[in-house]
């Protein structure tokens, strides 16, 4: 029998054409590598090459329907309409409202975030400020002495990463930037270079390593004092540095290498921002970092985390002029971590209610600053179900930035890259929801 060509294509069909997108970009970790393939079968994402194991589980999780409702209010499915009406009268009605998150959404998502805080008077801060705000409070004190991804891969010839473990957390970062990588004037690759780790513990990336210092934990900053010490040529007593568990000669042999190589970068972990010393260990490493720049080249880049948490430090910048923890509750921009700061103002209780961007807060914040979320109005815009949905009065489903929707991120050297939408999404964006709710907030101001 001939087939009738205007009878409906079975849906069994179209779900399984399958096609291949290139030049994908991952936006799980602040590497956003570019070029990822990912095989799309239907409204799924089955296959995604070139991505490391963090990368996979991110594309093919995110990558098919999730089935949540738009909004949900008081853990009851709602249309998305009723959803902004309720989330914009608890903000509205709240006289030290916080807005959290925003590291893994879009920078015009962030920018939207930024004008409801302002708009509110309440207190913006991202996922920075239990990560690398040491560093943002080093760069503001200090100055950074920073280059591109670019220049590592083509120039490194000594790399040193401290306190951080990139074979887990970044698992393409020593592949395709620092370690491996063939550059420009570093053609060998690995070959080519000198990679140091320096950590409490002998963690996995110390394989890929030439030289491995393990430290005493809580005695960064010694190190790195005695470092800049016999960087500037100062004389040491070698048992000035014993408490580092370090030696005067592992100490002297580091300064020698990095005053002598060609191209040298730090890369900073969550080791030295969040032991005892914090911002003074940034800060010490900022200077050492400074003073290397008398003698070679030599820059200094923090392993940011989430795929664009670089992004709203950059947005909150560029509008506020800092880079996290800010307040707004006198209606100008005002920057003090640890009174701004989300962990803060929650656990003293100050927060009347909250809107959560992009981010778990419930699962990962401590004990008090986390209880509270649940105390007060919590609004919540996420991809998936998460512990800080499941307590939110108003919890909004969005498109996943880079999959369902698109958008500008920023690597981890301030590189914005820009996302395309892969695949459709009956959910709006992040940007879209908190753009409706600006709206809404500012006729409710109005009034
Ligand atoms: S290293 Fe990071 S950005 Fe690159 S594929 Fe893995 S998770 Fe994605």
């Amino acid at each position: 029998m001939p087939l009738d060509p205007f009878a409906p294509v079975p849906i069994k069909l179209v779900t399984e054409i399958k096609m291949q997108v290139n030049h994908v970009v991952c936006a799980f970790c602040g590497c956003d590598c570019d070029d990822i393939s990912v095989t799309v079968k239907g409204e799924r994402i089955t296959q995604a090459r070139n991505a490391c194991v963090l990368g996979k589980a991110w594309f093919l999780s995110h990558g098919s329907p999730s089935g949540l409702p738009a909004a949900r209010i008081d853990g009851q499915a709602a249309d998305f309409e009723p959803g902004i009406e309720t989330a914009a009268r608890w903000l509205a009605e709240a006289r030290y409202p916080l807005i959290y998150g925003l590291s893994s959404t879009s920078c015009e998502a962030q920018r939207k975030a930024v004008a409801l805080a302002e708009i509110l008077g309440g207190c913006i801060d991202c996922c920075t400020s239990v990560c690398h705000g040491p560093s943002g409070i080093a760069l503001q004190g200090v100055g950074e002495p920073t280059c591109t991804l670019g220049e590592v891969k083509n120039r490194a010839d000594l790399v040193i990463y401290w306190g951080s473990n990139p074979g887990e957390s970044h698992p393409r970062h020593m592949a395709r930037y620092a370690v491996t990588a063939k550059g420009m004037f570093v053609p060998q690759g690995r070959s080519g270079r000198t990679v140091v780790l320096i950590d409490v513990r002998r963690t996995a990336s110390a394989r890929a390593a030439d030289i491995f210092l393990q430290i005493k934990p809580g005695r960064d900053f010694e190190a790195l004092w005695a470092l800049q010490a016999l960087v500037n040529g100062q004389a040491l007593d070698a048992s000035a540095i014993d408490a580092t568990g370090l030696t005067l000669q592992e100490l002297s042999d580091l300064s020698n290498r990095m005053k002598h190589c060609r191209f040298g970068v730090l890369f900073l972990g969550q080791g030295l921002t969040q032991t005892r010393g914090k911002h003074f260990n940034t800060s010490a490493a900022f200077l050492l970092v400074r003073a290397l720049n008398r003698h070679t080249k030599f820059a200094l880049m923090p392993m940011r985390g989430h795929g664009n948490v670089t992004g709203i430090d950059n947005v909150l910048a560029w509008q506020t002029g800092y880079p996290f923890g800010v307040n707004f509750s006198l209606g100008y921009p005002r920057f003090n971590p640890g009174e701004y700061t989300a962990v803060d103002v929650l656990s003293r209780g100050e927060a009347d209610a909250a809107l959560v961007v992009a981010s778990d807060p419930v699962a990962s914040l401590p004990g008090r600053a986390a209880r509270r979320l649940s105390e007060i109005p919590t609004i919540a815009l996420d991809t998936h179900e998460s512990e800080t949905t499941r307590v939110a009065r108003v919890a909004f489903t969005t498109a996943t930035t880079g999959i369902h929707a698109e958008g500008t991120v920023y690597r981890m050297d301030n590189i914005p890259i820009r996302l395309r939408k892969i695949l459709p999404s009956p959910y709006p964006s992040d940007e879209e929801v908190l753009s409706r709710l600006l709206t809404r907030v500012r006729e409710l101001k109005a009034c």
